[in-house]
């Protein structure tokens, strides 16, 4: 088994840390996502695998290969890593026919050509573009572009490919089909790939684990369920599934399960803490919309609540319940009246954290 192993690896950029103290570790055959918002340090992550960029400190390797190592200063450039990289921007050359994009992977390799041949057919027929091979990218969508980008990628059989939001010029419905068609070519070939995005539906359908990032660190790490049903950050609650977070909350008495909160207000909230929490510390509820019940439930907690407007989203409508002056979004199937009512949670739906320290430096 081949591991890619990031040890320590931090880039800093004047007194900013892009990346800081990364740990991540690929299985062969695995299909990693780097999950985060904007400016989080995804692309600077990939970009020291890829051996386009040098972090300032820590360790890369790859099997028992050393691709980077701050302290004795060693560096393989990209063309001796040998990894597929494929970028949101296509990058295909304009004055070469697809064939003719795909087949100068193998060029510069020394590949013969026959071997190339072969090869340059495989990979198109791979990518369902068997019949475009003659044309120039210009003659083609957005798509079918971004199919000679992975096909350019993967006809070498790189030990490693990474994508950096590949889907994300491509418009929402070609998007979805794409998704589908990339991960069948990555479990067909059993390439690991390392893919970057800030979409979570991207990172969750196609994962075997995701590393939730947010300001050069990495909060949390994970098979897409166990980010999902289990967060252990608020962040990976609020980012991954959109929860609604409450603050303001004191811990009023801890259990051997869980805690209940004082919220300001009042009113209590019984639920599920992952990270220790201290009786009279500050706390941070953290609920998802589809978790909000408008029927009387005898395992839940019951808040006292003034719903706004609704909105209608088709198959749903979206509403805002206030607790106080704090609005939480939910889901329901028929609006509820404006005005004064209740809402319900079951105990196991509320996830009860320690304050969010790092919520300042939220890039
Ligand atoms: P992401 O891919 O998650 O959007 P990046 O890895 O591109 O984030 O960037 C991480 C952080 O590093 C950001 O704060 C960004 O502004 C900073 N950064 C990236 N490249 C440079 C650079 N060349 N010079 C200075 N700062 C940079």
């Amino acid at each position: 088994m081949t591991d890619l192993v990031l040890s320590d690896v931090t880039r800093r950029y004047g007194s900013v840390n892009a990346i800081d103290h990364i740990n991540i570790t690929v299985g062969a055959g695995e299909f990693l996502t780097l999950l985060g918002p904007s400016g989080c340090g995804k692309s600077t992550t990939l970009a020291a695998i890829a051996g386009l960029d040098q972090p300032t400190g820590g360790r890369i390797s790859f099997g028992d290969r050393t691709l980077f190592d701050g302290g004795s200063r060693v560096s393989l450039p990209p063309e001796a890593r040998g990894f597929g990289v494929v970028f949101q921007s296509y990058a295909l050359w304009p004055h070469m026919t697809v064939e003719r994009n795909v087949d100068l992977s193998l060029r510069l390799r020394k590949v013969d050509a026959s071997e190339r041949d072969r090869r340059v057919g495989e990979a198109l027929e791979l990518v369902g573009l068997t019949a475009y091979a003659k044309r120039y990218p210009g003659e083609l969508s957005g798509g079918q572009q971004q199919r000679v980008a992975l096909a350019r990628a993967v006809v070498f059989r790189p030990a490693l490919l990474l994508l950096d939001e590949p889907l994300s010029n491509l418009d929402a419905q070609l998007r979805g089909e794409a998704r589908i068609w990339l991960k069948n070519i990555q479990r067909e070939l059993g390439l690991t790939a390392i893919y970057v995005t800030h979409d979570q539906e991207e990172a969750l359908s196609m994962s075997d684990r995701i590393v939730v990032m947010r300001g050069g660190h990495v909060i949390q790490m994970g098979t897409p369920q166990e980010i999902y049903e289990r967060p252990i950050h608020p962040f990976s609650a609020s980012f991954i599934g959109s929860a609604n977070l409450i603050s303001g909350g004191l811990i009023a008495a801890v259990s051997a399960d869980g805690a209940t909160v004082g919220l300001p207000g009042g009113q209590t909230l019984q639920g599920h803490a992952p990270l220790p929490v201290r009786q009279g510390e500050a706390a941070l509820v953290a609920v998802r919309p589809q978790n909000i019940r408008l029927t009387e439930d005898a395992d839940a907690n019951r808040l006292l609540v003034r719903f706004g407007p609704a909105n209608y989203l088709g198959d749903r409508f979206e509403q805002e319940a206030f607790l106080g002056e704090s609005p939480l979004r939910l889901q329901a199937a028929r609006p509820v009246p404006e005005g004064e009512g209740s809402i319900w949670i079951a105990r196991q739906d509320v996830l009860i954290f320690p304050p969010d320290e790092g919520a300042k430096d939220k890039t």
